[in-house]
């Protein structure tokens, strides 16, 4: 997984995704002068090892241009942006060659400090403090339903007490004007007759399911598009049903 972000949240998420499928990543940024690309090989530290839980939480979103805000950061210099893509692809290609790339984060800084190859070897034990460590079960259900279905066919699927979620949030329905716009990522919280798609669920996604006990989280896998076996008979109740919308 080749990661070419602009947030530490957006790459904190997808250390997470990448850890979870058992997926390496390669990570490139840039700040005004200089930037980083940075190799994580499978059970090694990821991007989130080190921080701490303030750190992960924090959202620094990207801001719109056109809305210049005087005590941001400066954006990356298009040479230095140029600099970094440049040996981001340089690693992918190696990688994809079969070929060694450094342990350590390269670091390039165009303001007079290069410090090529420095900082903790990224093939290093993970931080065990780090949550974003979990691996994928090998035995993930298939759903006989694809990202083209609806929330009502994939409640179908789900237990009664499990809530499905996806992984980026989504505009909730409210019934009243307000300020904020509400986002969730319970897909109980969508119209019943919702698809999938139209949530941001991508094709063949593994979905997360939260089970209301306690036990934690239980993965499902959605079909490949057009191998979906939908009305599968006896496994329609309407209390799997519901959602917070209403019975379909
Ligand atoms: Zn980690």
């Amino acid at each position: 997984m080749v990661s070419a972000l602009d947030s530490r949240a957006a790459r904190i998420a997808l250390a997470g995704r990448c850890t979870l499928a058992g997926t390496r990543m390669l990570d490139g940024g840039t700040h005004a002068w200089g930037g980083e690309v940075s190799w994580y090989p499978p059970g090694g530290r990821c991007r989130a090892c080190g921080l701490g839980p303030a750190e992960r939480a924090v959202q620094d979103d990207p801001w719109s241009c056109a809305a210049p805000d005087p005590a941001a950061e400066v954006g990356a210099s298009a040479p230095v942006s140029a600099l970094v893509g440049a040996w981001l692809a340089d690693f992918a290609v190696r990688l994809l060659l079969g070929l060694s790339v450094p342990d350590a984060p390269l670091r390039v800084d165009a303001a007079g400090f290069a410090m090529p190859l420095s900082g903790t070897p990224l093939r290093a034990l993970a931080d065990p403090d780090c949550p974003l460590h979990e691996r994928l079960p090998a035995d993930v259900p298939v759903l006989p339903l694809d990202h083209e279905a609806t929330v009502a066919d994939l409640l179908d699927h789900v237990g009664v007490h499990e809530e499905p979620l996806s992984w980026a949030g989504f505009s909730r329905p409210v019934r009243r004007r307000a300020a904020v716009r509400a986002v969730t990522t319970r897909l109980r919280s969508a119209p019943a007759s919702a698809r999938l798609s139209a949530l941001g669920v991508a094709p063949r996604e593994v979905l997360p399911v939260a089970r209301r006990d306690g036990s934690g989280l239980r993965y499902v896998e959605l079909a490949a598009a057009g191998r979906e076996r939908r009305g599968i008979p006896g496994d329609l109740t309407e209390a799997r049903r519901a959602t917070t919308e209403g019975v379909r």
